[in-house]
């Protein structure tokens, strides 16, 4: 009989990528995929943990099935990715209907384990190491994932996909669970890689977007050599059928003259930096332990101002984090109006277990300052894009079509032109009205207005269609 997949991700787009890779090897034991919970033989959330919002969201989705499951105790509930690293056996304390808890370096197993939970109605853990257990090549292994798995369906889109290309992080910022939910920085071997974008490019995929938690700090060292992100990028702008490149996030220490140029020099390149800054204050730079002072960022700003002017450049900011004083945050609101960033993503400080800033600092800054401040920076960063935007009225911009867009979609529109949706090289979203046969095709679109997070444009047509010339006959 199929077995029905029910499968919720949150989360940044490595767990988007590993939630692909688990309906991959589901799809291949027989699963079908439903979207109704109540369906599904096996429900599996993948999980984040670098804000308590999105484990609270979890332990809320978990609570609503405590009922349901006591009637259908065949059903499996599983619980993939950073929580379950993080958390381990304290999910089975919070929900104890739960069958499965696997962390991001296990996830190939999860199709043999529900398999075990099924024949023996066990409760099972599959975890990667912790940071200090154990050699740090054997930690290391325990964090690897199971990338060539790619199942088109679960995609964003069936032409763009995410690429793995570093597991782990090493930076270890005070306030951030990551390095000890991903393990160790590691980047994968460049064959594995440049496979693995040839076997997209068969699948018809036309824009990669490469990841790592610090995707410019990529270095592979091994039989095959020593890679840096600038060698994968030139190497990659080789693969037929691939015809944008993008990589997240960046670190700004590691932003070096050499990958700018790759960037400028290689056509497929997106000129789309997303290099976050974190706060625009030096002390809270080091209480963050970021590595860099808002003089080095700047120094970084001005050598992409040099080599690529027309890139876009986001951040993302943390407020209210440790001590931040009124004049810390202030120093956030001048860096953020300085650099003029394309986007933002502003986030409230959030506590996390097992890091430094936990054990050493307190959380002071009470829950409505970081509303206001986080609010205040939205403002500002939405001024700042509408601005940046405005440009663009009048210009053409090169345009993947995506499909069609929210708007038309929930509105229900129907007939040959509707409102459709894309993306430029600089990961600016372009609405436009279209057709859906231009979906995967990268068209020309000429802005006549936009808003601080939408370009609104018209398809420019270069040449005349079938269409006209049958009119001109009749
Ligand atoms: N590796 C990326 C980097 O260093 O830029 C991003 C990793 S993290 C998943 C994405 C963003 O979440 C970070 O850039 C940071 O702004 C935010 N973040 C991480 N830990 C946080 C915490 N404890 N509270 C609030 N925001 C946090
Ligand atoms: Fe977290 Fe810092 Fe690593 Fe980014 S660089 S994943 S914020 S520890």
């Amino acid at each position: 009989m199929v077995q029905h997949l029910y499968i919720e991700t949150v989360g940044c787009q490595m767990n988007m990528l590993d939630s692909e890779m688990v309906v991959a090897s589901l799809r291949r034991r027989g699963y079908e995929i439903t979207s109704d919970i109540r369906q599904a033989d096996t429900i599996l959330f993948n999980t984040c943990s670098v804000r308590q919002h999105a484990e609270d969201k979890i332990y809320s989705a978990l609570g609503k099935l405590r009922d349901w499951k006591e009637k259908h105790p065949e059903k499996v509930i599983g619980v993939l990715g950073c929580m379950a690293q993080k958390d381990q056996q304290q999910i089975f304390r919070r929900a104890p209907y739960v069958d499965l808890i696997v962390g991001p370096g296990q996830l190939q197993q999860v199709p043999d384990l529900i398999e075990q939970v099924r024949q023996g109605g066990e409760q099972l853990v599959a975890v990667s190491r912790d940071r200090q257990d154990g050699s740090l090549a054997d930690i290391k292994r325990s964090h690897e994932t199971f990338d060539p798995l790619r199942d088109p369906t679960m995609r964003p889109t069936p032409f763009q996909a995410y690429l793995r290309i570093q597991i782990g992080c090493d930076k270890f910022c005070t306030y951030c669970v990551v390095p000890m939910t991903r393990g160790p920085e590691q980047g994968r071997p460049p064959s594995q890689i440049l496979q693995e974008a040839q076997l997209l490019a068969d699948q018809d995929c036309l824009e990669i977007t490469l990841l790592g938690q610090t995707v410019n700090s990529y270095h592979y060292q091994g039989e095959e050599g020593d890679w840096r992100l600038a060698d994968l990028l030139e190497q990659l702008q080789e693969v037929e059928g691939i015809r944008r490149i993008k990589f997240v996030t960046n670190y700004p220490r590691d932003m070096d003259q050499r990958l700018l140029e790759a960037v400028r020099d290689l056509p497929k390149c997106s000129p789309y930096l997303h290099v976050p800054l974190q706060s625009g204050s030096d002390a809270v730079l080091e209480r963050m332990r970021r590595g860099y002072s808002v003089d080095d960022y700047r120094q970084m700003m001005e050598r992409i101002d040099r080599v690529l002017p027309e890139a876009a450049v986001a951040s993302d900011f943390i407020v209210g984090f440790c001590g931040e004083t009124e004049e810390e945050f202030q120093l956030s609101v001048e860096a953020l109006r300085e650099f003029r960033f394309k986007n933002s993503f502003i986030f409230k400080y959030s506590e996390r277990q097992g890091t430094r800033a936990m054990e050493q600092l307190p959380d002071d800054v009470p829950y409505d300052v970081k509303q206001r401040r986080n609010n205040l920076l939205l403002e500002i960063q939405n001024e700042i894009s509408e601005q940046e935007n405005r440009r663009f009225v009048g210009s053409s911009v090169e345009v993947l079509v995506e499909g069609q867009s929210k708007k038309s979609a929930r509105e229900g529109a129907e007939g040959p032109v509707i409102q459709m949706v894309g993306r430029t090289p600089c990961d600016r979203i372009v609405v436009f009205d279209g057709t859906r046969r231009q979906v995967g095709q990268i068209l020309p679109v000429t802005v006549y207005d936009t808003t601080p997070h939408t370009l609104f444009g018209s398809v420019m047509t270069e040449h005349v269609g079938p269409e006209l010339y049958l009119l001109g006959s009749s």
